[in-house]
């Protein structure tokens, strides 16, 4: 067996002794008393017994060793500034904002959502959350109102933080009165509001309910704000993400699992040393950015950058140097932005000293071999896919050159990670497919490791039906993705099973979309599907049925039906959902019983043959959609 084998091995095989060494990674109040209790599957405890903090571990267990070191650097290439907090001062920011969250009636166990850009003070309310035992919830500021209502109302949270404005090639984007709205839509109301003044766009406070962070910021300057202990299988945070249903799921995670699993993949797969920096492009809003913009570098002991911009503002330059200034060791992209840097001038890659750099990680959708290849060839280093999901907290598949170097191969995002006992199983008969380059279901049998979500926030049901009871006749955990093995266990990731799209790395799903395209008062029916793209790996395209069609008779009535329903999407769910087009259909392809033929649609949106189409009630709805790509 090669060494990362045994590894594996062991992780299954002998999992209590395994994660008890790796749970040597971090600072625990009190041991655990049980590495993995398992006695009520699919739900399994880690750690339990011990009692420890994610924030301590973060950020307080270094200030004897590195208080003066770089924790935190906060760039905005959007409002030119640049700020670095040391160990000691991101303590200090932490403090007064849990102080802040204390004050506002924030206790353990209370939720607070965070809708905020990328600055350092969203960065101090996520750990000001898990300091006191309070759960963060934190949305993509990309979402707009209606996505942001109904996330209020799943996680009913005590206090909202946020700020003025998010900002977007050199202008504001107000973020206030979207939060507004959103409360006035939600059923649950928060008490508080704790908000971030940039100065970008003018805010309109509510008196008794609104509070300024600077204001509160100078009434706790002073104040220490201990770490709450709180047991392992405490939950640090809900994150949502969407499945096949409208309803977005709160993916819950644990507190002791989080930070061992964090540590050890910091170690194992990123091998980021302390002191050295950690430059992760994504966004707090989603998972990556929990994990390895804030927790998993600061675990490490490593110093984060918490970048506000585009990848080509200034100029397509811009991250290169920063990996120069800030000596990067690791660094974490998606594909989508690494093929946006290839459209522009390589020049601008080889103006930088990029010697620092170990290795680039790149994950969220997949990963093509010819940007990879470029990417590869310009930065000299190893690109490292890694496959994973909200639901995961860290990778999945990939490669451990931590404990044994291996090469990548293009295209594969690796092999399956310590912990994880990966499996393919046949969609409909869920028996398990051994072979080399099989097509199947990627599951994850139980118990899944550290780290992996505890629940479904408040829906332990929809966790156990959704996730582990939608492979026949077992009940393991299934990805909701296909995938092949080939002949030396290298998987290879094909799309989701499910309605779930990936737009720029961004998870969406499209029955959302659809509901929201359907709230438009002439549309009749809709289905929305995901289509192949050069730049974003896939957009959104909608095929609409209108309601009255008497005013569509020429371009410029249906380009304006199609701007006034890109609208609605956009308020309702942010600009992240709109889709590429909405095209207009006499009906949509289904089946004798009714059902929309969505992989149909599909198939011909990328030119491809639609397969069986035996249970087509009438052919001519998908000839029509046919008709837009053939042109
Ligand atoms: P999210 O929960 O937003 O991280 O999205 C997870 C989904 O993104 C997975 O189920 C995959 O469909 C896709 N995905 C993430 N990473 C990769 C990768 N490295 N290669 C292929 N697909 C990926």
């Amino acid at each position: 067996m090669t060494r990362f084998a045994e590894f594996h091995d062991k992780s299954l095989t002998q999992r209590d002794a395994f994660w008890a060494e790796q749970a040597q990674l971090i600072d625990w109040h009190t041991p655990p008393q049980q590495i993995c209790d398992y006695s009520n599957p699919p739900f399994a405890r880690w750690f339990a017994g011990g009692t420890t903090n994610l924030c301590h571990n973060a950020v307080d267990r270094h200030l004897a060793a590195r208080g003066d070191q770089a924790a935190l650097i906060a760039i905005s290439t959007e409002t030119d500034t640049e700020r670095t907090y040391t160990f000691h001062e991101l303590h200090a920011e932490v403090q007064r904002m849990a102080a802040s969250l204390k004050a506002l009636g924030v206790g353990k166990g209370d939720r607070v959502l965070i809708y905020m850009p990328m600055i350092a003070e969203a960065a101090f309310a996520m750990l000001a959350c898990t300091r006191i035992g309070a759960l963060h919830s934190v949305v993509f500021g990309g979402f707009a109102s209606g996505s942001l209502a109904s996330r209020i109302d799943d996680a009913t949270p005590k206090v909202i933080v946020s700020a003025d404005a998010g900002s977007r090639g050199g202008k504001g984007v107000p973020y206030k009165p979207l939060l507004d709205e959103a409360i006035s839509l939600a059923q649950h109301k928060p008490s508080a509001v704790l908000l971030a003044d940039r100065g970008l766009v003018a805010m309109n406070l509510v008196a008794g309910r609104d509070h300024l962070w600077a204001d509160m910021r100078q009434k706790h300057l002073n104040d220490q704000m201990p770490c709450e202990w709180v047991d392992a299988t405490h939950p640090s945070y809900t994150l949502y993400t969407s499945g096949t249903t409208g309803k977005p799921k709160g993916v819950q995670r644990d507190t002791g699992g989080y930070a061992v699993a964090l540590a050890a993949s910091m170690k194992h797969i990123f091998m980021g040393q302390p002191g050295e920096t950690y430059f992760s492009t994504s966004d707090i809003g989603w998972v990556v950015g929990h994990s390895y913009i804030i927790y998993g570098p600061l675990i490490a002991g490593m110093a984060t950058i918490m970048y506000e911009g585009l990848p080509t503002r200034p100029d397509a330059g811009i991250w290169w140097s920063l990996v120069e200034k800030y000596k990067v060791t690791v660094m974490f992209s998606a594909p989508t932005a690494v093929r946006v840097l290839k459209k522009q001038d390589p020049a601008l890659l080889k103006k930088y000293d990029v010697s620092s750099l170990r290795a680039l990680f790149l994950a969220g959708e997949p990963l093509d071999e010819p940007t990879a290849r470029w990417i590869s060839d310009s930065l000299g280093v190893p690109i490292i896919d890694n496959y994973w999901q909200t639901e995961s907290g860290w990778p999945i598949l990939t490669i451990a050159n931590g404990i044994e170097k291996k090469d990548s191969k293009f295209g594969s995002p690796g092999i399956p990670m310590y912990g994880y006992n990966v499996k393919l199983v046949h969609e409909s008969t869920g028996e398990e497919l051994t072979g080399a380059d099989e097509k199947g279901v990627v599951v994850i049998e139980g118990p899944t490791p550290p780290g992996f979500m505890q629940t479904v926030w408040q829906d332990d049901e929809r966790f156990v039906k959704t996730y582990w009871q939608s492979v026949p006749g077992k009940m393991v955990y299934s990805t909701f993705d296909w995938g092949i093995r080939d002949k030396d266990g290298y998987f290879y990731i094909l799309g989701r099973t499910d309605d779930v799209i990936n737009v720029a790395g961004h998870r969406l799903g499209t029955r959302e979309i659809e509901e929201s395209i359907s709230s438009h008062p002439n549309v009749a029916e809709v289905a929305v599907v995901g289509v192949a793209d050069n730049l974003k790996g896939q957009v959104a395209m909608a095929f609409a049925v209108v309601k009255d069609t008497s005013g569509l008779t020429d371009d410029a009535a249906r380009a304006k039906l199609e701007g006034e329903i890109m609208k609605v999407v956009d308020g309702q769910l942010g600009a992240v959902a709109r889709p590429a087009r909405v095209l207009f259909v006499t009906a949509l392809p289904k089946t004798r019983s009714g059902k929309v033929l969505r992989r149909a649609i599909q198939a011909v949106s990328e030119g491809r043959d639609p397969g069986d189409l035996s249970t087509m009630d009438d052919p001519t709805p998908l000839t029509q959609i046919k008709g837009f790509f053939s042109a």
